[in-house]
Order: structure tokens, then sequence, then C-alpha cells
């Protein structure tokens, strides 16, 4: 052996999930040794420089409240803030930062290397030491062994990694680095299943070459939000995106490109992102289309660096050059790198347990896109949990898994491993029936005390979440007791288009009026504004969804506590659905690969019908 000591975790790659992973492992207590190809680009955003948006800002939010780190190193290197959707419920509001990326990329890097218990190797993992069925370290390019008590693999896109810029094909993890091999091949030997997934990256170009006066401006929220509970930096100084289109000159030059597109010329296998189309693609599916939207990102604070969001492209790269060129604003764009696709290996979900163990393998787990996931937060959220579940098996504590009713990363996991995916799999809030309580503002409530019972989440976030809490019912209660006569209110309501009242009302029943919201009625009574003045703005907005949404949210939990109780349905050891002629013929197929481990998680594998759970509940006894 190369260094002498035995880790409890070894975590292999250093993108969102293994940094991660390897965070939480070891501010649990496990000896950590983060294995990775190259330390310079720990945490590399692989494509575009942003956290967060619709569904995913909740998922920060949740690893966050869990007491990870991807929320933290957000705020710390963010230069846009925006809170998406603030129009619609707040089921729907989603944080997103524009980030700089490589201050993004070196936060996480210095924050790993103050985490005690995290040990660096660079190197590409080539193998993994199995005995008796049971991960017990990995084995590395140079021929080094690493021993370990678990492992958590976070390979990304690098697996047998393929990179295609119109009919150039090169191996490459991303671009300028190199792919992995070894690992799939291993586990395909060991029993595993792989599949091949692909995405696709826009060009970025020379901000200094743009004419922005073409463009429209999209700057930052006014006041700026934040991912993190705690008291991360406030972003002072932001910078703005701009929006331009495509127009059917840019489509005329790209088609140009079809017949040496590895796309649409079966180069390419693996399927892509449905929701992140390329712009040939788009071009190609909606001919009627004249136009799409492009935003111009900055890449940081300083550099000027900018990515052409909408314009992922494989296309040669000198017929992407061709196009750019003739968006309104981009006439004279000087390209810095050309988009391209990457194919690689993925090894499909249905192989895990809910702790994101693979099956096939003890104390191995997946974590990232590895898992058929497509994003840094679905890969953040994996690494997080699988790093949480690694350390309790090194260390013999109960496995940690979140409810669909708990979290976002319960549904994640859940229907990664439930319903398997053959393409990459993204969040949205559509995929959580619970969406009403799983919102970015209550994240903290909702998960900060399970990780402070894990031990992960500091006494200062319990802190702030029982004094959330408690200032929320005080709030609560007093717009509740609060009374207000006509004479103080009826000018405000006439003003907002509410119906006057003719006698003294509860501030409670006017706040549950869709156009009354507390800043207009502590605008209007000063003794109001002077009384709750003392109270947390999050605390402020925590109670008044509650009493906005108090209906909506009471039918939500009792849905949950009725899908609650067939989680407690445990199906110990193995059924042996073969022996079950009821079954139908689709639900014992699916129950055999995926062998849930409640009924609540065999009602949830797409092709299993109520009647075959009534079935299973008469072989449980139940
Ligand atoms: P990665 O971020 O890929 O990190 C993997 C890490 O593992 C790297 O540090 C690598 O060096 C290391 N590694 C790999 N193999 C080994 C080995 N054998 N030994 C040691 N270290 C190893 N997501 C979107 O949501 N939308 C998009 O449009 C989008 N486009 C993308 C375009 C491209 C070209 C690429 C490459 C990715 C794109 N992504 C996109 C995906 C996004 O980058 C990933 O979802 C996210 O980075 C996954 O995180 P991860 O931690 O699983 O893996």
């Amino acid at each position: 052996m190369f260094q002498q000591e035995e880790y409890d975790v070894i975590v292999v790659g250093a993108g969102h999930a293994g940094c991660e992973a390897a965070a939480a492992a070891a501010n649990l207590g496990s000896k950590v040794l983060l294995v990775t190809m190259n330390m310079n680009t720990i945490a590399q955003m692989s494509c575009n420089p942003a956290m967060g948006g619709v569904a995913k800002g909740q998922i920060v939010r949740e690893v966050d409240a869990l007491g990870g780190q991807s929320g933290i190193v957000t705020d710390k290197t963010m230069i846009q803030f925006r809170m998406l959707n603030r129009s619609k419920g707040p089921a729907m509001w989603s944080p997103r930062a524009q980030s700089d990326r490589m201050r993004f990329a070196e936060e996480w890097r210095l924050t790993l290397e103050q985490t005690l218990n995290v040990d660096f190797w660079q190197e590409a993992v080539t193998g993994l030491l199995v005995e008796n069925e049971t991960i017990v370290g990995v084995k590395t390019a140079l021929g080094v062994e690493f021993r370990s008590k678990a492992v958590v693999l976070t390979n990304g896109t690098f697996l047998n990694g393929l990179i295609h810029i119109g009919e150039k094909q090169f191996g490459g993890g991303r671009a300028a680095e190199k792919a992995s091999s070894g690992i799939t091949e291993q586990l395909i030997e060991l029993g595993f299943e792989a599949g091949r997934m692909k995405t696709g990256t826009p060009p970025r170009v020379d901000g200094r070459s743009l004419d922005y006066s073409k463009m429209e401006q999209q700057p930052g929220d006014e006041v700026p939000g934040r991912f993190s509970y705690l008291d991360t930096p406030t972003l002072i100084k932001q910078r703005p995106c701009y929006i331009t289109y495509t127009n059917p000159e840019v489509h005329e030059i790209l088609r140009t490109g079809f017949e040496k597109s590895p796309m649409f010329q079966g180069r390419i296998k693996g399927l892509g992102p449905r929701y992140c189309p390329s712009v040939e693609d788009k071009i190609n599916r909606f001919a009627d289309k004249d136009r799409h939207q492009i935003f111009v990102e900055p890449e940081g604070s300083s550099t000027v660096e900018m990515y052409i969001n909408g314009f992922s492209s494989s296309l040669p790269e000198d017929v992407q050059y061709q196009a750019l060129r003739k968006i309104a604003g981009f006439e004279n764009a000087k390209m810095f790198r050309p988009g391209y696709a990457i194919e690689y290996d993925f090894f499909p979900p249905t192989q895990l347990n809910l702790t994101l163990e693979t099956k096939h393998v003890r104390n191995l787990y997946f974590a990232g896109q590895i898992n058929g996931t497509t994003g840094y937060e679905e890969a953040a959220c994996q690494g997080l949990m699988a790093g949480i579940n690694a350390h309790n098996r090194v260390h013999g504590k109960q496995p940690f898994v979140l409810k669909r009713s708990e979290a976002y990363i319960g549904v994640l996991i859940d229907d990664l491993v439930n319903k398997g995916t053959d393409e990459p799999y993204r969040m949205f809030t559509s995929r959580a029936e619970h969406r009403i309580v799983l919102r970015q503002d209550n994240a903290d409530l909702r998960l900060t005390p399970m990780g402070y019972a894990l031990g992960l989440a500091s006494e200062e976030r319990m802190r702030r979440v029982e004094q959330k809490q408690r200032e929320t019912a005080e709030v609560i209660e007093y717009l509740q007791k609060k009374s207000i006569e006509p004479t103080e209110i009826n000018g405000l309501l006439t003003e907002l288009g509410s119906a006057t009242i003719s006698e003294k009302t509860r501030a409670v029943n006017l706040l549950r009026r869709p156009n009354v919201e507390l800043e207009h009625l502590t605008r209007h009574l000063p003794t109001l504004a002077l009384e709750l003045g003392q109270y947390q703005p999050d605390s402020l907005e925590q109670a008044i969804i509650a009493i906005k949404y108090e209906s909506y949210i009471q039918k939500e939990h009792l849905q949950a506590a009725r899908v609650g109780e067939l989680e407690n349905f445990v199906i110990q050891g193995r059924l042996d659905y073969k022996q079950m002629p009821a079954l139908s013929h689709e639900a014992r197929e699916k129950l055999l690969r995926v062998q849930p481990e409640t009924i609540g998680q065999a009602a949830r594998i797409s092709g299993v019908s109520p009647a075959d759970i009534s079935v299973l509940m008469v072989y449980l006894g139940k």
C-alpha cells in the first residue's frame, strides 16, 4: 500500500457531487480521501455558470438546510441573484444565482482544504478493489492502491467520455480534460448494467466584442437574496445578463452544418437532455419558429468571457462562428471556445438502494451524473446523501433517506431508484406531488432538525430554526388577535380594489384576501408595523405564507400522512415475486428488479398498480 492509513470513505471525483460527499462524510467525522483527476478543476462548472433556478434552487436550499456547502459557496461567489417566479405562488419561487465560475471553483477548493479529515490525491482511478462483493478501496492509473471501508463514485461525464464537434470526435471528460476508462468495464464485469447519455454546451465569446445596445438588459433583483440560511455575505455589486434572439439568417447558416452534425448523422448514440436541447435541435424540431431566445451571461465578476445560454451546439466550429455573428449584437463577436457535445457512460439508477448504495457491491455508492442526472444541483444533493450514508454505514448508524413528502431530494432519489431514467434527469416542480410544502422558504424548517440530529447541521443553524419557528407562531397569533376598525382600513382596501369592511375585522382575515399583503398593512397601520418590527423578515414571510395558503398546506400534510402510512409497511427480506401469480407480468418484472424496501416504495414503481399492491399486502398478511 502506498499510504499506510485506511480511510473510512474514498470519494472518486471532485465535481459537485464529489465535493458535497467528501465535505459531508468528513464533517460527520469520517476520515476521507478525495481522489480526483485534476485538483485545478475541483468543482468546475462544466456548462453554465449559474446555480439554482426553478426546482433546482429549492434543492440548493435543502442541501444548505441539511448542512451542505453548495449554498454557502454560491453566496460567496455569485455576481447576480434573482428570485424567479415571484409573480406566482410561493411553491414556485426559485432562487437563481449567476456565479463567478473561477471563484466558485476556488471557494469550493478552499472549503475542502479547510475541512478537517479530508485528504487529497490527484490521479485517475482506474479500478475498484472488491472483496466478497464488498468494496475495500480503489486503484489508480499509477497502480497506487488506497483502502477504505466505503467508496463514493462521482465520475460525472468522464466515464469513456467522447467529445463531438462537427465531424471531429475525441476522448475527453470535458473540454481539455481526459476521459476515464476502466471503471465502466469493471462494473459491467461485476454485474452492473451501463448506458450511454449525451449533453452539450454552447460557445463562449469575448464580451468586449459584443454590442449590448442591441440587446435587452436583465438585471438582478434590487434587493438580492441568498441561498444559505446562515449569514453569508450580501451581494453588493451585481453584473447584468442580456437577452437577444436568433433569426432566420442564423438558422439558415446552422442548417448548412447539418450534414456534418454528429447528432443528425447518427454518430452520437446517447440520449440528450430533453429540456436543454442544442440550437440545431431546436431549429430542426421547431422549424416554424423564426427566433429562439439567447441569454448572454457573464462568466465572472471581472472576466470578459461570456456564456451564450441557449446556443448549445456540436456543429462544426466555423458554422457556430458564422451563425453567431448573425445574431443582433454579435456582428463582431470573437469566439473564445466552441460549443461541443459529449457522450458518456451512466449506470441506470434502478441498480441503487434509496441510500445510493449499489445493490451489487456493498458499501459502494454512486452520486451525480453517473446516475443519469443532469445539473450541478441534482449532483450536489446526491453527493450529500451518499456522503452521509457512506459515513453512517461505516460507523454502524442508521441509513438516512428522505421521503418524497419531505424534500425535493427525496423526490429525486425516489424517482431515480424506482423509475430509473433513460434520458438525463433534471428536477422540475411538477415532479414533486407535495410541492406546496416543499418550498425554498421552509427548507430549514423541514430539514435542519434532521441535519442537526445527524451531526451535520451546526448548533447555530438549529438555533436559527427554533427562533424562526417561535417567531412565526407569535406573528400568526398576533395577526389572529389584532382587530382593525373599518375607519382604519377601508381607504386602503378601496385603493387595492378589495371589498371594504363594515365592522371590525381580524388582520388575519384581511391577509387571506389575495390582493392584500402584509406590506400594505404595515405601511398603512403604524401600530401594527411597530409591533411586528421586532420580528425577522423570514419569520414574517413564513407566517404570511402559512395564513394565505393554510387550506392547501393542511390538505398536503394530510395526503402526505396517508402516503406515509404505506411507508410503514416494511418488506422484510426478499419476497418471492415469482410465486405470486396474481401479480401482473410487468409488476413482477419491476418488483424483481427494484426489490423495494417498503410498500410505499413498491407503489411508486411505474407499472405497479394498486391491484398489485393489494396482492403484496395479502402476502404480507396486512
Ligand atoms: P462532474 O461535475 O462531471 O465531475 C466529475 C469529477 O470527477 C471531475 O472532477 C473529474 O475530474 C472527476 N473524475 C472523473 N472520473 C475520474 C476518475 N476515474 N478518477 C478520478 N477523478 C475522476 N447540466 C445541466 O444542467 N445543463 C446543461 O446544459 C449541461 N450541459 C453540460 C455540458 C457539458 C459539455 C458537460 C460536460 C456537462 C453539462 N451539464 C449540464 C452537466 C453538469 O455539468 C453536470 O450535471 C454536473 O457537473 C455533474 O456533477 P458531477 O459531480 O456528477 O460530475
